[in-house]
Formats: C-alpha cells, structure tokens, sequence
C-alpha cells in the first residue's frame, strides 16, 4: 500500500478527473483482473450522499482495470430497515440498473461477526459479508463535515460495514478513538472521496451543497482524509479522529501544508488554489438557530439526521430565531429543555422527552414547535 494521494479537478468530466486521480495515486494495479469489486458509497439515508456522476465514474474505472463483477452497496443509518425506497429516491436503483451492476443493501445481508480485541471497539463486530466476498473494496465517501466528527470521509465511511448495532454502539462510546480503530482494522483496497459536489455547514444530513470540484484518491484511508481535511480548511492535525489514527499508526500526520503537498506530487501553490474554508457545522447551526443550543456529541445519525430535518422545517415556517434552550439527542451530559430519542430519556427522567429510536420527524417538529411557542 503506498500513502500517495491523487487530487484531480472534475472541470473536464467527473470520469476523467476519476481515472487522473487514480494513476496519482498509483491505484491502477490495485484491481487484478476478472476480479469481484464492491463500490461502496456513501448512502447514509438522507441528503448529502455520494453522488451518481462519481460512483458511475468509479465503476467505469474498476470495469476499465479488469473487474469482472461488480457490486454496488451500502447500509444506512441505524434505523432505515428498508435501504431501496431511499436508494430508488437518489437514482441509484436506475443507474446500477443501467450499469448492468448489482445494488444491495449491506442491512438485507449476514454478517461476519469479528474479535477486534481494541478498546475502543465492542467486544464483537459485524462487517458486511460483501468484503470478505470481493477481491478489492472501494470505498466512494463524499466529502463533508458533520456535526460529532468536524468531517466525515474515507474513515467514517468505514462504519457503513458494520451491522446496524454496532453503528448504534459506536455512538454511546468516544466516537474519534472509534473510528480511528476501524480505520485500524477495515482497509479498502481503494478510497476516492466525493468532492464534485461537497458538503458544508450542518452535516450529515442537513449540510449547504458546496461546488468543489474534486475528487482525492488513496489506497491509505488515512492520508485521503488528511489530504480531504486539508482542502476543506481544517488542519489535519487539530482533527480528533486522525489523532488517534496516528497514535494507532496508520500513518504520521503532516507537519506543515509542505507536508500535505508532498503526499499528493502537487505543488503546494496549486493545491492552496483548490483549498476553501468550509463552514464549521456548530458554527452554521448556531447562525441558523442562534437562540438554540445542541447538545449531539453522543447521538448517532439516526437522530441528527431526524432532528436537523425537523429544524429545517420550523426555519420553513419563519420560527428558527424563536426556538430558544437546549435540545439533547444522544446521552446528553447536561440538564437541557427538550431530550430526543431513547437514548437520551434514561439521562434525564424529569426533562420532556420525546421517545423514539429515532423519534420521527412530525414528532420532533411538534416538540420543537412547542418549545418555540413556550420558550425555556
Ligand atoms: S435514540 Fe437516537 S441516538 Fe439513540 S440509538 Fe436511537 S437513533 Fe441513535
């Protein structure tokens, strides 16, 4: 495996800009021929997923180096037991059809159940059985930030493996140590993270749309997140998740934007110009909601994606300066105004709560509505 990352512009055609990235990265070997592939996007369950343009690409690409089948798949969050009216709704279902290439959902399949033996992780974990079936896994995540990780790609694209309740598990613990763990122990053969159109403000779910007009590829999941975490602003080192990655060792954080250059053959000027600030998520709510604080550290993306929904909706309705207190998701280590979900209702038994796993939208929007008529 080399820590090369390749970072092309998608202006010529996403296809080619997937094809560039890849030779960068020295990933063209990675596929042998007649090889069984699985794409593996990133197909949370809401808005902001990988988009088709790119996982046509990557297809196109993986055919083009030999592979003789290929599965597309994904689970989605903790919650969505049916994966296809989602997929059906993206035009995923069309376009793998199109492709001639298998769609399915990781949730409707068995698991392999493993003994990571790490503390950061549960006794047990179920990967997908799809990556002991493929001979090269690529992981397609989409470049975004999130709400518990600052950032989500290639590592946090990872957990899209795990059975449903070990993503729900995840959650409850010190997501960062987590993810760098499975970082640790999950390698694809390939990560080309999504930047044709990326993800700022309040992801996962509920983030601006961002023209960036790049893709970054790796066979290290690693350093496609430093190099990722880079363009969007944030210095690789001050980012949790890669932290403990490097404390793990897969691989050494750069040192200067020097550094970050090296590892992609680009000169640093020509990165510098394809860089831009994304908006941080806490930051974006706090500007859309100023009067409301969130307490989601330990909430997982069932209920961000069904509250950051619910909120949008009451923003639709003229109330989201009206909304005043805190709302908890997750286990809330606070005393708040209104807890969502089960998670949260055995933290604080006298505060309003909401039951759910996730709660549902309408419900959340009622609660919230409350709330914004009968401030705390
Ligand atoms: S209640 Fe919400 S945060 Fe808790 S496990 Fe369910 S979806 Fe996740």
């Amino acid at each position: 495996m080399t820590t090369r990352v390749g970072v092309a512009l998608t202006r010529n055609g996403v296809d080619e800009a997937v094809h560039q990235a890849m030779a960068m990265a020295d990933c063209d070997g990675c596929i042998g021929l007649a090889a069984k592939v699985l794409v593996k996007p990133n197909l949370h369950g809401g808005d902001g997923f990988t988009s088709m343009e790119v996982i046509k690409a990557v297809v196109h690409w993986a055919s083009r180096m030999g592979a003789s089948q290929i599965v597309v798949g994904d689970g989605p969050y903790y919650g969505m037991d049916d994966a296809f009216p989602y997929f059906e709704r993206i035009g995923l279902v069309r376009l793998c059809d199109e492709m001639k290439v298998s769609l399915v959902s990781f949730h409707d399949s068995d698991y392999d159940e493993i003994v990571p033996n790490l503390e950061a992780l549960p006794q047990t974990l179920g990967i997908t059985k799809w990556v002991r079936w493929a001979d090269a896994v690529v992981s397609v995540p989409v470049m975004k930030t999130h709400f518990n990780t600052l950032t989500t790609l290639a590592m946090k694209n990872l957990k899209g493996f795990l059975r449903p309740r070990d993503k729900r598990d995840l959650h409850s613990r010190d997501l960062h140590l987590a993810l760098a763990a499975i970082g640790w122990l999950v390698r694809p053969t390939v990560n080309i993270i999504d930047g044709f159109v990326a993800y700022e403000g309040m992801g996962p779910s509920n983030a601006t749309p961002v023209d960036m007009g790049v893709v970054v590829a790796s066979q290290s999941t690693f350093h496609a997140d430093v190099v990722a975490n880079w363009l969007m602003g944030f210095d690789p080192a001050t980012v949790r998740y890669l932290r403990e990655a490097e404390k793990l060792g897969c691989g050494t954080l750069p040192r200067s934007d020097d550094d970050v250059a090296a590892l992609t053959g680009c000169s640093l000027r020509h990165l510098q110009r394809l860089r831009r600030q994304f908006q941080h998520p806490y930051e974006a709510a706090e500007r859309a909601y100023p009067n409301l604080r969130i307490s989601a550290e330990l909430a997982c993306s069932g209920c961000l994606m069904n509250l950051f929904t619910a909120l949008r909706d009451l923003a639709g309705e003229g109330l989201a300066e009206r909304l005043t207190g805190t709302v908890a998701i997750g286990k809330a280590p606070e005393a708040v105004d209104l807890a969502l979900g089960n998670c949260t209702c055995a933290c604080w038994g006298d505060t309003e709560h909401l039951v759910g796993c996730p709660p549902l939208i309408p419900q959340i929007a009622e609660a919230l509505r409350k709330l914004a008529q009968n401030p705390a």
